[in-house]
């Protein structure tokens, strides 16, 4: 099977590095790709946010599937193109990946399903918005409607910081994706991610996890994509995962088929946990990043399998096994990071590692210069380990970070703390 993997991130490295260890690859291209991913796989470059361009590439390359890593393609049609011209792909259709790109679709549908999540009200108008503020009171959470890089959620604890969030959103800050805003309920808990593919009515889970967003040990400073993670996620038991499956993700599968938009792909619920009851923060249409480095350790070359069944429709005849067993994986950022970083350090240490199925170092924003690996991204490397135990992967993927020699660089020395 021939295989094109869109995305240059961590997340598609380690995607392609699970895609590589199935027998059933003859040859895997990335686009873009990076250093990492060189290493492993060819890399080509070309539009893949282009539906046309990515057909054309997929014809000329006798692609026989596509996997879409991060969200921008599948927001901008890209799995429709595929689907259209008979290639088959992992990925949600435009339509479906509104449960990522639109805050007030998802709303709508879970209000539809019956899936429980913050309350909420959705407005066009910054005096009523206000307005409605004024009345709820602190804290409450402003979120931009589009795809705003993650960027566009204010969790306000007093009220002056909501209404300036309205000023900064329906001002612009954002762009277009400021121009509706959904005001939720703020929800009080521990977050935990649960990940689940889908095919349309039938709905198979992969794994849970929890990320580390603050920049700062101990969850403090900004937010960030993401500067660590770690799967199982102990939060999200099985009876909570069984509740969320019965309450939010299948009703959600079977409300988007309603809709006439079958979801298809990897759905990725945000729950917020509190006393033993799960309520949706958000949906994924994509895998996250660090994430998906977890996810990838744990599954190994099956993840081939199970999305191909998605793609084909077959998940209610597939099962998912996973060792056992925990992973961790530890961001390297750039100093600066999530401000202004430096491009272009050197990084050192990386040859003598380990690459096994126990302990891989994935790539994030990394490219090769004449053979030298340098920095050309925030985050730039996920150092990540599996073990027996949560300690036992953190203790293997430090000790590859002390091997890291990168100056220029930093990681958080507290990932997984809260499980741990
Ligand atoms: P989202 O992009 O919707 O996931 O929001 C980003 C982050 O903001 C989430 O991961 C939560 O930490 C936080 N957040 C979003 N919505 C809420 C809410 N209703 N209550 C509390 N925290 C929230």
């Amino acid at each position: 099977m021939n295989i094109l993997i869109l995305g240059s991130g961590g997340r598609e490295h380690a995607l392609a590095w699970a895609v590589m260890q199935n027998p059933k690859c003859d040859k895997l291209i990335v686009a873009p790709g990076n250093a990492g991913i060189a290493a492993i796989a060819e890399c080509a470059s070309f539009d893949v946010e282009s539906g046309e361009a990515v057909l054309n590439f997929v014809e000329e390359n006798a692609i026989d599937f596509v996997i879409i890593g991060p969200e921008a393609p599948l927001a901008a049609g890209v799995a429709d193109a595929l689907r259209a011209a008979n290639i088959l792909v992992f990925g949600p259709s435009k339509a479906a990946a509104q449960l990522e790109a639109s805050k007030r679709f998802t709303k709508e549908v879970c209000d539809a399903a019956g899936a429980p999540t913050a309350g909420y009200a959705h407005f066009t108008d910054a005096d009523a918005a206000k307005d409605y503020i004024r009345a709820e009171g602190a804290p409450i959470v402003v979120k931009a409607d589009g795809l705003a890089a993650g960027k566009g959620v204010i969790v306000a604890m007093d009220e002056q910081t909501a209404l300036d969030a309205i000023d900064d959103m329906f001002g612009g800050a954002f762009g277009g994706a400021g121009a509706e805003v959904v005001i939720e309920e703020f929800m009080e808990g521990e977050e935990a991610s649960f990940f689940v593919l889908v095919d349309g009515e039938d709905v198979l889970p992969i794994g849970t996890a929890q990320d580390h967003k603050r920049v700062g040990e101990g969850d403090t400073g900004l937010n960030t994509g993401g500067m660590g993670a770690y799967s199982p996620a102990p939060v999200l038991t099985a009876d909570i995962q069984e509740t969320v499956l019965a309450e939010i993700i299948r009703p959600t599968a079977a409300e988007m088929v309603r809709r006439g938009m079958p979801y298809q792909g990897v759905l990725y619920a945000g729950l917020m946990i509190k006393d033993g009851k799960a309520r949706l923060v958000e949906y994924n249409v994509r895998f996250g990043d660090p994430e998906c480095q977890v996810l990838m350790m744990r599954l190994g070359a099956q993840a081939l399998d199970l999305m191909q069944a998605a793609a084909e429709g077959r998940l209610a005849e597939t099962k998912a096994q996973w060792a056992d067993d925990h992973a961790i994986t530890v961001v390297m950022a750039a100093n600066g990071y999530p401000g202004a970083y430096e491009k272009g350090s050197l990084i050192g240490g990386l040859v003598g590692l380990p690459e096994d199925s126990m302990n891989m170092v994935f790539h994030a924003g990394t490219s090769d210069q004449d053979g030298k690996i340098v920095a050309t991204g925030g985050r730039v490397l996920n150092v990540t380990a599996r073990g027996r135990s949560l300690q036992e992967a953190r203790d293997r993927a430090y000790a590859m970070v002390d091997q890291i020699d990168w100056s220029e660089g930093f990681c958080r020395r507290d990932i997984g703390w809260r499980a741990l």
